[in-house]
């Protein structure tokens, strides 16, 4: 019996809202069918066609080394013979907290004193804010509008990722009494961080912010921004929690933070954050995301401190021999390789665009890549939206059909993995000037 995409997807919205898990599988913004998928090794794909894709998703981050990559999958099957959870803990836990802590490091500075492991991205920002606010005894927020953290209440206020996609500008069902708590400000807006502290500076209890935007699109922060925000918090007694869950150990070993920290981004030397939240990579394609940062504002978590918080599969023993794993094989090289196949693509993609004549920028952050249909390089959320986004659905799918899997909305980053060879690049780079020309249409 054979099986098509489509007989899947009419399926799955028999049985799952929407179809999906997530609500940007579906396809929303760019329509068509989404792909249902069997199989995933190094750079490629395999939908339930038996079709083969070069992967540029790279299941939104995690999948740094790859697809299917032998040495995580081997460390998986080794603790799945050992048992899937003990809801105790393990070495494993203490093992990949160290690893964190001592790769997490940059100009001398060690930032992660503690950290604590959880299981999705979600977690650990809804945490980090719960704990900043146990910690100052404030409830005020502090986020940037684009940023996306996550989907607990206070965070989905002019969020980014799928709520960029489906324009919302929040979600239906979060309280008024919670979302007034939430000031969203422009990115990259020093001033606003000021004037917001010169009115509310004693209620504030933390600001949030991607480390470098890349979920409405990427929108790296301008020179020195981080660190002014983060002395902006410290002069009024908040915390600054950098969110590093789609950025950390992907733009680089220690990742946002640590290329500011060494200088290879300019002008945030010499700070740190209170607090880190990371996802994504950390797990290797596991569910497992932790917060961490000073060891006096861990430690008013439980059970040291008032601050609750527990999971019932935190620091699951797949999940974490997963992370260890890939943050083991994370190495120099990896970055090399990821930097120059971002490199290669974000130009040959820029350059098939010139050829058509379609305005755009391409945007960068560190490994982090997206294309903004525009003439100017947004440097914050109004700019992003008044992209011309409608270019890019047809863009999308010249590419799927010619066998590259894009993220499916043009407020998202592109991921390279270090898997992607030249074979892999070659296929991607082949198929884009027919993509141009449809985006120019
Ligand atoms: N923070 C950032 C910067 C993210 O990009 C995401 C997810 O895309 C999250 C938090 C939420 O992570 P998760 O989807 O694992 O809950």
């Amino acid at each position: 019996m054979t099986t098509t995409n489509r007989q899947q997807f009419e399926r799955a919205q028999q049985a799952i809202p929407g179809g999906v898990n997530s609500p940007v599988r579906a396809f929303g913004s760019v329509g068509g069918t989404p792909r249902f998928f069997v199989s995933g090794t190094g750079p490629y794909l395999t939908d339930v066609e038996g079709r083969e894709y070069v992967d540029l998703v790279a299941s939104w981050g995690p999948a740094l080394l790859g697809h299917a990559h032998p040495e995580v999958v081997r460390a998986v099957q080794d603790a799945a013979a050992r048992g899937l959870s003990f809801g105790a803990s393990t070495p494993g836990e203490t093992e990949l907290a160290e690893l964190v802590e001592a790769r997490v490091s940059a100009g001398g500075r060690h930032p992660i004193g503690k950290l604590r492991l959880v299981s999705t991205g979600t977690e650990a920002t809804m945490t980090a804010i719960r704990l900043a606010r146990g910690y100052t005894g404030r409830d005020l927020l502090v986020k940037f509008a684009g940023h996306y953290h996550g989907h607990s209440d206070s965070l989905l206020a002019e969020a980014g990722s799928g709520l960029a996609t489906l324009a919302l500008p929040g979600s239906a069902g979060v309280p008024a009494a919670v979302a007034a708590q939430t000031l969203v400000l422009p990115y990259n807006d020093e001033a606003a961080v000021r004037a917001a502290f010169a009115e509310h500076g004693d209620r504030i209890a933390a600001i949030i912010t991607e480390a470098a935007a890349a979920n409405m699109g990427v929108v790296a922060p301008d020179p020195g921004f981080n660190r002014a925000i983060g002395s902006i918090a410290r002069e009024h007694g908040a915390l600054l929690i950098l969110d590093e869950v789609l950025t950390g150990f992907r733009v680089g070993e220690a990742g946002w933070w640590g290329l500011e920290a060494s200088g290879a981004v300019p002008g945030g030397e010499d700070w740190e954050p209170d607090l880190f939240a990371f996802g994504k990579v950390i797990g290797g394609g596991m569910p497992l995301a932790a917060l961490g940062g000073r060891a006096d504002v861990m430690d008013h978590l439980a059970p040291l401190g008032p601050v609750y918080q527990a999971g019932t599969l935190s620091g699951n023993p797949l999940a974490v021999a997963a992370g260890i794993a890939t943050l083991r094989a994370a190495d120099a090289g990896v970055y090399e390789r990821v930097t120059s196949v971002a490199n290669e693509l974000s130009a040959a993609v820029s350059d098939a665009l010139s050829a058509e004549g379609v305005a755009h920028v391409v945007q960068r952050a560190g490994t982090l890549f997206s294309f903004a249909f525009a003439t100017e390089s947004p440097r914050d959320y109004a700019a992003v939206r008044r992209q011309e986004a409608f270019r890019y659905p047809p863009f999308f799918h010249a590419m799927l059909s010619a066998g590259v899997n894009l993220p499916p909305s043009v407020f998202e980053a592109w991921f390279v993995t270090a898997a992607h060879d030249s074979a892999a690049v070659g296929r991607i780079v082949d198929a884009v000037p027919a993509a141009a020309k449809a985006a120019a249409a």
